[in-house]
């Protein structure tokens, strides 16, 4: 229904580009990644992957300026600073059980 189921087919392509535009040094510890990798060993944590500048959960796009080369390793850690609070009380973000309202409640 919507433009972005495009993403399946194009991504290979995008996840090249990336590479080839900005070069194989990850842009989150500056040091090279292992391109060979990515067909050896492409779970290893120190593999290529294409971080997303603004992540998609913010808005971001699979478009070539927000893209940039990183480890799996740095990728993955950017990704979890972003998605967990500063703090390790992470309990509290779950969202506490709401008692359900009952249909007491009217407008
Ligand atoms: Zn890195």
């Amino acid at each position: 229904m919507s433009a972005n189921s495009s993403r399946g087919g194009n991504w290979p392509r995008i996840r090249k580009l990336c590479f080839l535009t900005y070069g194989t040094v990850c842009h989150i510890c500056n040091e090279q990644i292992d391109m060979s990798l990515s067909a050896t060993n492409p779970r290893s944590p120190l593999a290529p992957s294409v971080d997303h500048l603004v992540p998609k959960a913010n808005g971001g796009t699979d478009t070539l300026s927000n893209l940039r080369p990183a480890h799996v390793r740095c990728n993955s850690m950017r990704v979890n600073q972003l998605n967990t609070p500063p703090t390790d009380t992470s309990r509290n973000w779950y969202p506490n059980r709401i008692p359900a309202t009952d249909d007491s409640e009217d407008w």
